[in-house]
């Protein structure tokens, strides 16, 4: 039996391709589906003024009109939408603020 006292080997250790350590990815935020245009998926040209109830969808409790990123809704309808709450507003289908909404009782619907 010899006890063999080598020298230890101080050699680097190997770079294993794979073992690189990968930046770390950002988590996903949004997960699920994306939102989709209520109009373009229904197949609805234009935006009446007059439908208050799909209009109700897309102004916040304060009767503020609800950005694109929240509604989902397309560059095209959005801006119809925007018109469309201005016009309902004028005609007082819709609140203005806050203090609209109390007085008439029209409440908007979170969609
Ligand atoms: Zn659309």
């Amino acid at each position: 039996m010899t006890s063999e006292e080598r020298p230890r080997e101080d050699r680097p250790r190997e770079d294993r391709p794979q073992g690189e350590d990968r930046p770390a990815r950002p988590p996903r935020r949004f997960t699920g589906r994306r939102k989709v245009c209520r109009f373009c998926a229904d197949h609805i040209p234009g935006v009446d003024y007059k439908e208050i109830g799909r209009l109700r969808m897309y102004i916040s409790e304060r009767g503020k009109i609800e950005p694109r990123r929240k509604t989902g809704a397309c560059q095209k309808h959005q801006r119809l939408i925007c018109t469309g709450i201005k016009r309902a507003r004028h005609l007082a289908l819709l609140p203005y603020t806050l203090e609209h909404v109390r007085k008439t009782g029209i409440f908007p619907v979170r969609g």
